[in-house]
């Protein structure tokens, strides 16, 4: 791998204590280039701006997707990613659905664990510091020629999070007329027009006081799917419910550890589609308990209601709620504070050789 450092870090401007997901990068960036049929030799440089023809063909046909996962400090300094295999996985399968070359697993690790290495004093201690991690891959190519491209370029940046405390209720709008997948779409795969698509349906839900949207199957709006960007969990009496996976859904890292951890942990859990006509109905008696969102970012988001056909519905408070203990037995895994009996945490070397 060819590497450049940075002259000067950044990281002496950097307020820690007062972070904006996503608005600050690392020093670096790990870059690889698919020319010619194959994918060359992988560099990392410093942070920069990338140059592009204005027909490069991202920019009109969308074809993009990307991974979101990160890296957390232990007391000890010792740095670890969770499940970072799942996320490899997963991206050459979103790769695969939007016709983009798959990318060779030891560029991918051997970039991703130089690039921590070289930019780990960017990831701090304490439970929800973390080092948010993007890795994407999108066409290259310039030329307007309607067609899958013939270069990509695959990147992995870096950015610092901070311990991040939820202002207020997260209210959710079930979805009566738009959609976010269809079946045979590209609803399972982490494409960068899945997110585009959402924004306006979403900024409309948010002028009627919600925060997210919950996306319900596009056939009939009968089934309850994702929230937001998060898969979606119920619990009704004390049972944890969840969505199958299909091609409408996005397989989340952070749905299928709930699920094995709720299990290990004596929850029940049910996996199967929950239709609104059960959400309301288990509300009116009383037995719907929470609903939460599942996502690597925030790990679990509770939800406090939703509204469906110009109602309001408010999920009461309860004790000792399925969401924080869930949470709490992730959190303690993924920065080495408690066993992980599933074998899902792993260690970034950061020594440089
Ligand atoms: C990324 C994503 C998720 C969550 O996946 P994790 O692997 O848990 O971070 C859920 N739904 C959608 C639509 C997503 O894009």
């Amino acid at each position: 791998m060819n590497t450049i450092l940075a002259q000067k870090s950044k990281i002496s401007n950097i307020d820690f204590d007062n972070l904006n997901f996503g608005e600050i990068f690392t020093d670096h960036m790990f870059v690889c280039d698919f020319i010619n049929g194959k994918w060359s030799t992988p560099e990392i440089l410093p942070y920069q701006s990338i140059q592009l023809d204005p027909s490069t063909s991202v920019f009109h046909y969308g074809q993009a997707v990307f991974e979101g996962m990160k890296a957390y400090k232990d007391d000890e300094d010792r740095v670890w990613l969770f499940r970072p295999d799942q996320n490899f996985e997963r991206i050459n399968k979103s790769s695969k659905r939007l016709s983009i070359p798959e990318f060779p697993k030891e560029y991918f690790f051997e970039g991703l664990e130089k690039l921590l290495a070289i930019d780990k004093d960017w990831i701090r201690k304490g439970v929800g510091n973390s080092l948010y991690i993007r890795p994407f891959v999108f066409a290259s190519q310039a030329g307007v020629q309607a067609t899958a491209s013939n270069a990509y370029k695959f990147i992995i940046i870096c950015s610092p999070v901070a311990s991040y405390y939820a202002s207020g209720d997260v209210y959710v709008q079930v979805a009566e007329k738009y959609s976010r997948a269809a079946s045979g779409g590209v609803g399972y795969a982490k494409a960068a027009g899945n997110y585009a698509a959402q924004f306006y349906p979403t900024s409309l839900a948010l002028k009627e006081g919600y925060q997210q949207i919950i996306w319900t199957d596009a056939n009939n709006h009968e089934f309850l799917e994702e929230a937001g960007t998060m898969n979606i969990f119920f619990r009704i009496n004390d049972n944890l419910i969840t969505t199958p996976i299909s091609d409408r859904i996005l397989d989340g890292v952070t749905r299928k550890s709930i699920l094995k951890i709720a299990e290990y942990s004596g929850i029940k859990t049910e996996v199967r589609p929950l239709s609104i006509d059960e959400l309301i109905s288990s509300k009116k008696e009383g037995s719907l308990k929470e609903i939460f969102g599942a996502g690597t970012a925030v790990v679990v988001s509770p939800i406090k209601g939703f509204g469906y056909q110009n109602k309001k519905y408010t999920l009461d408070d309860v004790d000792e709620s399925f969401a924080s203990l869930l949470k709490e037995k992730i959190v303690n895994i993924q920065y080495n504070i408690a066993e992980d009996p599933f074998d899902w945490r792993y260690e970034v070397k950061t020594t440089l050789e």
